[in-house]
């Protein structure tokens, strides 16, 4: 297949490196973490603390910080009902942001039903939020500030240190969704206060099904409700045995994603330069986002003369996307470019193309020429 692929983040390929240290794990050292009494489990449970301490590190959180999930989402709705169930009773308000994850959104959507308050803040043409605005909006009765590190859809940037400021400074919680900026931009959750941060191995290419939850231990020591009970793994906080060999795969992409995000970012960012150089030059063409900061790896473009569905038909063995994976089953507008003003036409002829460590400037300028062809026909 000489396909294309402009779609990280949806998914990153498990890069090699990851695989092979996740093998011995399925045939070899094949223990349960939780057995005490044989030396199978002994080896997985080291294999789990070896790789807890590599997320830990790719964030600055102490490697008992490292809850592990099944992905993002279940880190996120962890996070957020998990801090509801215990502290809802007190403060019943949370804030948030219009363009965040559907993970997100949805379930902030089932606390209002049952009983929460959600102020959503608005964005800007860019796509960042006013944090005079946030400020505002928080309360007495504010449990947490959920907002997203680097958006999926166009790479917007928050700015998480200064968010982390204002929810420390008001005595408020901030959960954040760092699942697209991991391995992309410098994390520290001590240097900016983070109470709670997700991460996911599918977006830092590591394997599918493997994700995490870091919950600050030490001042204050959060107390968040479990989603999953049953044989008090991971401290009681996430029950059942151990995906070791995703958990190894995780802890090996996060390594890697650690050494190499500066080379990372050099040789992605030139792809999309020239991408984008191309095709602005192209009528009625413009970038979505805020081009001054934004992630290394991601452009979303209008072009305004086409229906993005049928230039992605256009495209054939090019991977690209038009709103988040977990919404293109839906033929609807991205709800962050119509909250960052974008009109429904707008944001229906707009396109994602999000780069990784495999593209190269031979595919890019194929992606160039493809559709320059399309504006010609
Ligand atoms: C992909 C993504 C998620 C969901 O992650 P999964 O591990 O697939 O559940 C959440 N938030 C953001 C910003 C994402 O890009």
């Amino acid at each position: 297949m000489n396909a294309i692929y402009l779609d990280h983040n949806a998914t990153t390929p498990v890069s090699i490196e990851v695989v092979e240290a996740m093998l011995p794990y399925f045939t070899q050292h094949y223990g349960n973490a939780a057995s005490k009494t044989h030396a199978f489990g002994w080896i997985a449970e080291q294999a789990v603390s070896d790789a807890q301490l590599k997320v830990a590190q790719l964030i600055h959180a102490e490697k008992d910080e490292i809850i592990f999930t099944s992905g993002a989402t279940e880190s996120i709705n962890m996070a957020i009902k998990g801090l509801a169930a215990t502290y809802g009773s007190n403060k019943n308000h949370i804030v948030s942001c219009v363009t965040e994850h559907a993970a997100v959104l949805d379930t902030l959507h089932v606390l209002s039903r049952q009983g929460f308050t959600v102020t959503l803040l608005e964005v800007d043409r860019l796509g960042a939020v006013d944090l005079e605005a946030l400020e505002r909006s928080i309360t007495k009765n504010t449990l947490m500030v959920c907002m997203m590190h680097a958006n999926n859809e166009t790479g917007t940037i928050h700015p998480i240190a200064a968010i982390a400021a204002i929810c420390k400074a008001h005595d408020t919680l901030f959960f954040c969704d760092a699942t697209q900026s991991a391995g992309k931009l410098t994390i520290d959750v001590k240097e900016d206060p983070i109470d709670l941060l997700c991460l996911s191995a599918h977006k830092m290419y590591g394997p599918k099904g493997i994700g995490a939850l870091y919950i600050k231990t030490k001042r204050p020591k959060l107390n968040v409700q479990a989603l999953i009970d049953g044989g008090g793994h991971q401290r009681g906080l996430r029950a059942g045995t151990l995906n070791v060999p995703g958990i190894v795969g995780f802890g090996k992409a996060a390594a890697i994603a650690q050494e190499q995000l500066w080379e990372d970012g050099v040789k992605i960012s030139k792809l999309r330069t020239i991408l984008e150089q191309q095709l602005t030059l192209l009528p009625d063409v413009f970038i979505n986002g805020d081009i001054k900061n934004r992630l290394f790896n991601t452009s979303n473009l209008c072009f305004k003369q086409h229906q993005a569905a049928d230039l992605i038909k256009g495209l054939k063995n090019i991977a690209v996307s038009n709103g988040s994976a977990c919404a293109s089953a839906i033929a609807s507008a991205s709800h962050v470019l119509l909250a960052m003003g974008l009109s429904k036409e707008e944001a229906q002829s707009s396109i994602r193309f999000s780069f990784g460590r495999t593209n190269t400037m031979e595919e890019v300028n194929q992606v160039i020429s493809t559709i320059s062809k399309l504006y010609q026909a």
